[in-house]
């Protein structure tokens, strides 16, 4: 098999960025991440380049965003005082208001557009951005860390050139601002698995959220009850994600790569394991479409850096071991990480839970089936 050209965008650039200690979206996972791919060799591959970005453009960034809350957002990310105005959603716990919030902001568009291009314009098969997936963002609001979103701007540059495009999103929340970005389009189909909203924020994601207009079949989402373990969601996956995506058979896929998913999140109840996030890394590879990768959530720091890790392995076709390289356990021994080791045992969640999440998941892709595939798949 020839071998992958593939791209990784450089994301130690945020580094002089920080949202605050005690918040739990600390920009440290991209440096993390960054430090078990090399520990791994995963930096020097034959075929793979890592590059620069710049920040994404006003005009691209108003594709999607209202200019009354960019203007509100740059105006605040000058200031030297705090600043908040909650009907744009800036200054809560969530969305702090930091000095140079919007070109934090504006640098992890700008790397998921740069992805996006090296794919589309540079013949890169595939392309990974750590510092991308804000999927909370909404057209004139900060929500869920998020105040750019980087998948809807990348996304309508795409659609601008008549491409037709996959968001699929595997974070634990549902990706709400995607959703709402092509809602009333067929142009893109987004499909969300996450952790149903009816306990969880943002609240929203439910299988009757379907889209609108000649959008109507385009939007998918299977929420999961808390405890779903790796069964369950490789069955999600399978039953729903893959034949929709291999149907709609789109010119390039782009997935939110969270690992808020993981047993072991401090913030979400979902039981999945480095075992079905590499069954469904190795299934998109797999489809030999164009494709680019985004970040996301996960609050667990060695999860983030696993998860990305085997990401990036599987776009490049290399089969990591189970150890940490000495050099990395010397690394996170310090900052008082576990040394886990690579892959995860499959695990099942306690029977009790497990049978309710089993019920929910196959009431939610017998729903699909008839809401979605009529639609999306047609003989
Ligand atoms: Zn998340």
């Amino acid at each position: 098999m020839p071998r992958s050209k593939t791209a990784l965008i450089n994301s130690l650039q945020f580094g002089r960025f920080s949202y605050g200690d005690d918040h739990p979206f600390q920009l440290l996972r991209y440096q993390l991440a960054r430090e078990l791919m090399d520990a791994f060799g995963l930096l020097a591959l034959p075929g793979m380049e890592i590059r620069d970005c710049a920040p994404v453009s006003d005009q691209q960034v108003l594709s999607y965003h209202d200019p009354d809350y960019i203007g509100r957002l740059k105006e605040f990310s000058s200031s030297q005082y705090p600043r908040a105005d909650f009907r744009y959603g800036l200054g809560d716990a969530d969305c702090p208001v930091f000095q140079g919030v919007y070109e934090c902001a504006a640098l992890g568009a700008g790397a998921t557009f740069e992805a996006v291009r090296l794919v589309v314009e540079e013949g890169f098969d595939c392309a990974f951005n750590l510092a991308g997936g804000w999927h909370h963002a909404h057209r004139a609001k900060a929500a869920g860390f998020s105040y750019l979103n980087d998948a809807v701007i990348a996304i309508n540059w795409l659609v601008q050139r008549g491409k037709r495009v996959v968001y699929l999103d595997i974070d634990a929340h549902h990706g709400d601002g995607v959703q709402e970005g092509f809602y009333d389009t067929d142009q893109v189909l987004t499909i969300s698995l996450h952790e149903s909203g009816i306990y969880f924020f943002p609240g929203t994601g439910f299988e009757n959220e379907i889209g609108v207009g000649k959008g109507k079949g385009y939007s998918v989402n299977l929420p999961l009850l808390a405890h779903t373990d790796d069964a369950l969601y490789m069955k999600a996956f399978d039953e729903v994600a893959y034949p929709l995506i291999a149907a709609y058979d789109p010119d390039i896929i782009i997935t939110q790569v969270g690992a808020d998913t993981f047993r072991t999140d401090p913030l979400t109840r979902l039981e999945i394991t480095t075992h079905s996030y590499r069954y469904i890394m190795r299934k998109l590879k797999a489809l030999k479409l164009p494709w680019v990768a985004l970040g996301g959530g996960g609050y667990d720091l060695m999860n983030t850096s696993r998860a990305w890790s085997i990401v990036w392995s599987v776009m490049n076709g290399v089969e990591l071991p189970h150890q940490f390289p000495e050099s990395f356990v010397k690394r996170i021994k310090p900052l008082g990480y576990p040394n886990r080791g690579l892959w995860d045992a499959m695990h099942w969640s306690q029977e009790y839970d497990r049978n309710l999440a089993l019920d929910a998941v196959e009431a939610s892709i017998q729903r699909i089936r008839t809401t979605i595939f009529p639609v999306i798949i047609t003989h």
